[in-house]
């Protein structure tokens, strides 16, 4: 079932990815939902922009490498996970949601076939930054219907 040789790639329904030095390297099987700019305070700087974020189901996620996965507890409702080796940004966890995790598009293998649909938290982006407008935009956290991880 698992199609491991196509770990460059999107391949069927596998999609990969991996931290910059490869020490945490992963595998998803199934949908994932379109990407969300979150410019939350937190998500601005432990990204050190926003977070482009994806999201699957956590019992779809194969790892292949794991050992410098580190989750940073930010709250006891949230929590964010990095590589300790490189520092990469890999996932994003809300025990509220407990089904899904969220991923940081960009350590996807291209191509990922996923689009960017909104932004949230807008309000929270800092004065540098130009919100995309070509995308729709909320001020605060994505709508309750929304929080599903299947893009509709
Ligand atoms: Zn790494
Ligand atoms: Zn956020």
């Amino acid at each position: 079932m698992n199609k491991r040789k196509n770990s460059n790639q999107t391949a069927g329904n596998i999609t990969t990815g991996s931290c910059a030095c490869g020490n945490v390297r992963f595998q998803i099987t199934g949908e994932l939902r379109d990407v969300v700019n979150c410019h939350c305070d937190p998500c601005r700087r432990w990204t050190g922009h926003f977070m482009a974020g994806t999201s699957a189901q956590i019992e779809n996620f194969f790892f292949e490498s794991d050992s410098t996965l580190t989750w940073w507890e930010r709250t006891k409702e949230v929590k964010y996970g990095f590589c300790s080796n490189c520092g990469s940004s890999l996932f994003w966890e809300d025990r509220g949601r407990t089904e899904s995790r969220a991923i940081t598009a960009g350590v996807l293998d291209p191509p990922t076939g996923l689009k960017t649909v909104l932004n949230i938290f807008s309000n929270l982006a800092s004065d540098y930054h130009h919100l995309d407008e070509a995308i729709k935009t909320t001020l605060g956290d994505l709508p309750e219907d929304k929080k599903a991880d299947r893009s509709n």
